[in-house]
């Protein structure tokens, strides 16, 4: 879907609401939010005004509350109007490189602080579930953030950065990961977690790897020397390394900083993205489904530490 797209088919707040009635109740049965009522509900249909804004309300007949498509959703805590929301969402999932709140900011017409929560709310909304990676796995860590000298792998020189594990399927899923350390007790639980055990391991050729894949993948471990060589046929962790530089391309073209509290909010927006490039249409609904089952994520709670990117 295209942003114009969305423009086109979502112009008005009753039309978004339509989309999200569909998307919560998808065989047509309003089920009531409140004790899940199915059966005695009845509609009712009002002028918006003040905060009330939404123009069409249900009442459960069982427990007497009413409720509408948006109660409970992350939707419901805002000023904003609908159409807004299905814009940004749209413009998040169609930026390769990422959206900054800057340029939601521009796009929408709102004011920074409003722009900044609201990617955050949808990114929240794009955290990645899932199984484990299988097949053929390269696995590699890079460091976001300013510059950063590395001297033999895994030891970096001072200035301590932001560190991503990645981890991708070949032909399949990636994940982003942020630690706070390079180091094996933080890189080895990581893998452990997200990677077969059946699975063929392929990294550079750095210690702890070598260590790891004795350990968790004998006989199924190949290493790259980068040194010496990027590729050697199938050998080769070009998969990940693509999948880092547009990440780090989308860091600094985009956000230009972000704060290591938000990296990984970040990390799960791009690997979301990547995981469904070409499918912008399908990732839309996608996202508007997990924000109208996900929870809600507070102003408060975001703004815990600081405002960045
Ligand atoms: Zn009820």
């Amino acid at each position: 879907m295209k942003l114009i797209d969305v423009t086109k088919k979502f112009t008005t707040d009753d039309k978004c609401l339509d989309y999200i009635e569909q998307m919560r109740w998808p065989n047509g049965e309003i089920g009531c939010v409140h004790c899940g009522e199915v059966g005695r509900i009845s509609k009712i249909t009002r002028e918006a005004e003040g905060k009330n804004k939404r123009t069409r309300l249900f009442q459960c007949l069982a427990c007497g509350k009413q409720f509408s498509a948006t109660s409970g959703t992350i939707f419901n805590d805002t000023h904003l109007p609908l159409t807004k929301w299905f814009m940004a969402i749209a413009m998040i999932c169609e930026a390769k490189k990422g959206m900054s709140a800057l340029q939601v900011q521009r796009h929408l017409g709102v004011n920074y602080r409003t722009a900044w929560h609201l990617c955050h709310r949808i990114r929240e909304a794009m955290a990645e579930m899932g199984g484990l990676l299988s097949g053929v796995v390269e696995v590699d860590e890079t460091y976001v953030g300013g510059k950063v000298k590395r001297v033999g792998k895994p030891f970096v020189k001072k200035n301590k950065k932001d560190v991503v594990i990645g981890l991708i399927e070949r032909g399949g899923k990636l994940r982003l990961v942020p630690v706070p350390d390079n180091k094996m007790a933080i890189i080895e639980p990581v893998i452990e977690k997200h990677v077969s055990p059946d699975a063929i391991l392929q990294t550079d050729d750095s210690a702890i790897y070598h260590i790891i894949g004795k350990r968790r993948f004998p006989g199924r471990h190949r290493t790259i020397n980068h040194i010496s060589a990027y590729a050697i046929g199938e050998n080769h962790s070009n998969t990940i390394e693509s999948a880092f530089s547009l990440l780090k391309r989308g860091i600094i073209g985009s956000f230009h900083k972000v704060s290591s509290k938000h990296l990984g909010r970040y990390c799960n927006e791009f690997s979301y993205r990547f995981n469904r490039r070409g499918e912008q249409l399908a990732m839309f609904d996608e996202t508007l489904k997990h924000i109208t089952r996900g929870k809600v994520l507070s102003y408060k709670k975001l703004t815990a530490s600081e405002v960045s990117a």
